[in-house]
Order: C-alpha cells, then sequence, then structure tokens
C-alpha cells in the first residue's frame, strides 16, 4: 500500500513526487513513456525561473536525474484503470497497486487535423514535435500549422534547420506570445500564412510532397508539424466518477478532484494557463494540501 501514487512523470508529476518525498511519504510515480514528459519534445524553453534558456531535453534530464538521486520509486508502466473504492486500485498492464491518494498529472497529447491518411503518415511527413522530427527535414521546406505560442515558437526553431516553413493558421491574427510573433514576423525564411487551412495531404508514391489549403494554394513541402490544440490524457479514468469539462479534470482550488483523496495537476486539469511554471507548482500544491489531510 502506497500512500501516495502520482501517474505521469512531467514536471507536475516529478515536482509532486520531489514534495511528497521531503513530507515522508511512501510515493509511487507511473510512467507510460519518457520521464520528462511534454517538455522533452521542446526546442528551448526560455521562461522558466533559474535558466536563462535550456533545451527541453536537458531540464528533462534534470528533472529524471533528481529523482534517481533522492531515491523516489518509479516504474516504467502505463496505467490502463483506476478503480476508487475504499482505497484507489491503480491497474497497468502487468500489475496492480494499491494508494490511499491519488495524484493525476497525466498532461494532454496533441490534436491532428482529421485529414485522409494523417495517421498513416504520422512520423513519415505528418509530425507534432518539431525537437523530434525536423532534423529530418533539413533544407526541405515544410509547413507549421497553427496560431498559439507552441506553433510560434517550433516554427523559429524549423526556421534554422529547414529551408523554409510556411506558418498555416485559421485566424487572421496569432494568439500566441507578442514577442515570439515579433521574431516570427522579422524571419525571412518563414511565410505566413493567415486565414487559410490545410484541407488535403498531397502524396505520391506513398511519400509527403505537398498540401492543399481551403483557397486550392498548393504548397510543395516534405513535412507538415501540427499544433492546433491537444486532448488530455484521461482515458484510463473511464471507470471513476471523476468529474470533467471535454475530457480535462476539474479540480478545486487545492487541487482536489470531486473525489475525496484524489487529486489531479499540471495539463490534465481544466484551467486558464498550460505552462510548464504552473504545472509545477500545482504538483507541488497538491502534495502539500493532501498531507494537511492526512
Ligand atoms: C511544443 C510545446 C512547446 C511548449 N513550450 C513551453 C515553454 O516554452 N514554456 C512553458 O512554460 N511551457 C511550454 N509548453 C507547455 C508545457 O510543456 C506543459 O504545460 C507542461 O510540460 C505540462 O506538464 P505536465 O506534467 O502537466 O504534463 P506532461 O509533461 O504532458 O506529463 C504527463 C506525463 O504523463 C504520462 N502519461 C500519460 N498517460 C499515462 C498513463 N496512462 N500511464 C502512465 N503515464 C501516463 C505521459 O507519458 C507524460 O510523460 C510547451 C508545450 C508544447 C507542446
Amino acid at each position: 500500500m502506497y500512500d501516495l501514487i502520482i501517474i505521469g512523470m512531467g514536471i507536475s508529476g516529478i515536482s509532486a513526487s520531489i514534495y511528497a518525498h521531503r513530507a515522508g511519504l511512501k510515493v509511487l510515480l507511473l510512467e507510460k513513456s519518457a520521464p520528462g514528459g511534454t517538455i522533452n519534445t521542446i526546442s528551448e524553453i526560455e521562461n522558466y525561473p533559474g535558466f536563462k534558456s535550456i533545451s527541453g531535453p536537458d531540464l528533462a534530464y534534470k528533472l529524471f536525474t533528481e529523482v534517481n538521486d533522492l531515491g523516489i520509486e518509479y516504474k516504467l508502466e502505463e496505467v490502463t484503470d483506476v478503480i476508487i473504492d475504499k482505497t484507489t486500485v491503480i491497474k497497468t498492464k502487468n500489475n496492480v497497486y494499491e494508494t490511499k491518494f491519488l495524484l493525476i498529472a497525466s498532461g494532454r497529447r496533441p490534436k491532428l487535423l482529421g485529414l485522409k491518411d494523417e495517421d498513416k503518415f504520422l512520423g513519415r511527413g505528418v509530425c507534432t514535435c518539431a525537437l523530434c522530427d525536423g532534423p529530418l527535414y533539413k533544407n526541405s521546406p515544410v509547413a507549421v500549422i497553427g496560431g498559439g505560442s507552441s506553433a510560434l515558437s517550433e516554427a523559429l526553431y524549423l526556421a534554422n534547420i529547414v529551408s523554409k516553413v510556411y506558418l498555416i493558421h485559421r485566424r487572421d491574427e496569432f494568439r500566441g506570445e507578442n514577442s515570439l510573433i515579433k521574431e516570427v514576423e522579422k524571419k525571412d525564411n518563414i511565410e505566413l500564412i493567415l486565414n487559410n487551412e490545410v484541407t488535403e495531404l498531397v502524396i505520391k508514391d506513398d511519400t509527403l510532397t505537398g498540401i492543399i489549403l481551403k483557397d486550392r494554394q498548393k504548397l510543395a513541402v516534405k513535412g507538415i508539424f501540427i499544433y492546433v490544440g491537444y486532448y488530455p490524457n484521461t482515458d484510463f479514468l473511464k471507470q471513476t466518477n471523476i468529474l470533467m469539462e471535454d475530457g480535462y479534470i476539474l479540480v478545486d482550488a487545492h487541487n482536489e478532484t470531486n473525489i475525496k483523496g484524489v487529486y489531479a495537476a499540471g495539463d490534465v486539469t481544466k484551467k486558464e494557463i498550460y505552462q510548464i511554471i504552473n504545472a509545477a507548482s500545482e504538483g507541488a500544491q497538491s502534495v502539500v494540501y493532501m498531507t494537511q489531510k492526512r
């Protein structure tokens, strides 16, 4: 029996685990993919205190090192089900764990555009991570789809690798940070295409060769990078009565859900700001509040 199980080893789950460890809780972190979570996909982070600039994988590595140095228990297993009764039971593919408190810090995953053949070409033409896949398109033209800070910052990152970036947004202005908009506007090899949308992928010999836009304009690109929104990772909660809105978990000011002892923090929760700094703080504060209730 654990005092606390944390689902997800992103910045939120890892911050929580550090607080839990210091509070003397018997804590277990569960992660289905890479420790560090979404941070692993960010090219450069320039708004996290303590680091004027740091690459996402470097920050993820520092977090993972801290977990190891502190001796916090973690397992690389995907949670498939959560059953909440007198205690909370967490099922993974091969194991079953029991815990008094649960913290869900499972983040969210990128949305795609819903185009024909999009899934088939995911990872070979259709991408959601510039840092991971950008180098595959060195000196080739690509398109970035989206209008928020993620799309802007990743377009800037790609512009240093590829020959040209078409930045395509369906509205007439970007909604990302002003400083990023200014930088994008200054870049010679980023062409802004506003009030337009991708409607088709052009495939030739089983390879992506271009895209067609709503106005029938055809662009020759070798890759498209999609930043148009996210789905929260809450599928494994289907056997619970945790309240959600659009799949995002609803929490109170203490990060507790409608179920006593079950907390949620970071990008998986319904909130206004999805940033590293508040994901970290929500993870930490949820543990502080739960230890007060022990
Ligand atoms: C391209 C991009 C650029 C960004 N740039 C910045 C930036 O410059 N500055 C900034 O402040 N923020 C930035 N953000 C936002 C920031 O990355 C997130 O707000 C933050 O990393 C979220 O942390 P988290 O711990 O809530 O979730 P995540 O980091 O997503 O962690 C969730 C973890 O849970 C795991 N998980 C999910 N389901 C399961 C399961 N069933 N079982 C086990 N594990 C599971 C996932 O594998 C993942 O590791 C950016 C985001 C993107 C996509």
